[in-house]
């Protein structure tokens, strides 16, 4: 159960008004809010043992390497990888994703495929046409339907010899559609191919198994889990660790240097060159015992609550049309009121205490699909209650009836 008075009361930011008005926070899918205890951990790390990691003997020091290792070891455990080597630190998904895709630069030859899917985020999608460009292979896209779902059939149709790597999300950040992963990632293995997951906008609402879904790389950022921006994981399986080559250069990464020759270091330190966000980590994994206190079974029952009460609410608006209508989806509903521009929709609605995303959502493929500049996306969490949609919804009347 959702005890939601006491989950808002943790949550500094949700009693400020915003132009006068109470503020209804409904933009969860680019980034939720921090509990109070994430924000103590990064004050008290700041003011009682910042220090840098692996390096030096003194006290703080290793009160510093241990938090950060042990916040590794955390979200280990919370992914479910066999090993904590397996977890490399990283500054969010994006840089994830750029590390395998550069990686896999000296990887692949020419006429090489990779394989995507038509509901992927800028950032799994860019990285491997540059690795295309690159190396030569070619990049070949799983379509989707009406419904905003992937078209399996043709999935299947795409995957042959050729095929080397296969990227997909778990969620789609745009629509919410849940992507059958499992099947996408035995499928990809049946013919030896190595798969990606794109974990951003699923990890806040599905806890993942990662040793029993199989996926050789799966990637996250905190910000999305109530934890700080600018952190993330790249979880690899070990093989896939030990044969990519480092990202960057720098400190932390080495056996040993000389002017002639370096050996780096084994994994993860081999992946983390340089001094990294120690205190962002460290809050990292107060978020996950924030969220796992909650329970991510509790999470997802009760925004699938919001979803249905959403949806039905919002349906009662004469022109409003949902994109992404899967039956398995998150608490995403992007929508448009007629030929009204989401933008005007969203800037109304802002005056009257309400942050929705409107636009692409960084997922321009998907619009283009459509046929539509963008839409706007209310994405629901844990905290959000259903006098918040209540509000959404009246608020979109008078907007609508500014508008038209
Ligand atoms: C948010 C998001 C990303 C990008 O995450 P960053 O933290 O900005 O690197 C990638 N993929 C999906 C599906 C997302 O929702």
């Amino acid at each position: 159960m959702i005890d939601i008075k006491k989950i808002r009361a943790d949550f500094p930011i949700l009693s400020q008004k915003i132009n006068g008005k109470q503020l209804v926070y409904l933009d969860n899918a680019a980034t939720n809010q921090k509990p109070q205890v994430v924000i103590d951990s990064i004050v008290n790390y700041y003011s009682t043992f910042n220090s840098n990691i692996h390096r030096g003997v003194h006290t703080l020091s290793q009160k510093a390497t241990n938090a950060y290792e042990e916040a590794r070891i955390k979200l280990q455990k919370h992914f479910n990888a066999k090993k904590s080597y397996e977890i490399i630190l990283t500054a969010g998904t994006t840089h994830s994703i750029n590390i395998v895709a550069t990686g896999f630069s000296s990887l692949l030859k020419k006429g090489d495929e990779i394989i995507v899917s038509a509901l992927e985020h800028h950032s799994n999608i860019v990285p491997w046409q540059m690795l295309c460009e690159r190396t030569g292979a070619i990049l070949k896209v799983i379509p989707m339907n009406l419904e905003g779902e992937l078209v399996m059939s043709e999935y299947d149709k795409l995957l042959s010899d050729k095929t080397k790597l296969v990227f997909v999300n778990h969620v789609s950040n745009a629509l919410g559609t849940i992507n059958p992963i499992k099947k996408i990632i035995d499928k990809a293995h049946n013919i030896g191919a190595a798969v990606l997951i794109d974990g951003a906008q699923s990890c806040p609402h599905i806890k993942p198994d990662l040793q029993e879904l199989d996926a050789d790389f799966y990637v996250a950022s905190a910000h999305k889990l109530c934890g700080p921006t600018g952190v993330g994981i790249l979880y690899g399986k070990a093989a896939w660790l030990n044969k990519l080559p480092p990202y960057q250069g720098g400190g932390e990464m080495i056996k040993k240097v000389t002017f002639e020759k370096t050996t780096y270091a084994d994994s993860p330190h081999k992946f983390e060159a340089g001094t990294p966000n120690i205190a962002g980590v460290i809050a990292f994994g107060v978020a996950i015992d924030y969220m796992n206190a909650i329970g991510f079974d509790n999470i997802a029952s009760y925004e699938d609550e919001l979803l249905q009460y959403a949806t039905k609410k919002l349906l009662q608006i004469e022109g409003l049309k949902i994109y992404g209508t899967s039956q398995h989806k998150t608490a995403v509903i992007s929508f448009n009121i007629n030929e009204i521009h989401p933008f005007d929709i969203g800037t109304i609605i802002d005056k009257l205490g309400i942050a929705v995303r409107t636009g692409h959502h960084c997922a321009q493929p998907i619009m283009d699909f459509y046929n539509i500049p963008g839409t706007i996306r209310a994405s629901f969490t844990f905290y959000n209650t259903f006098e918040e949609i209540d509000l959404l919804y009246n608020a979109l009347i008078k907007a609508k009836t500014m508008l038209c």
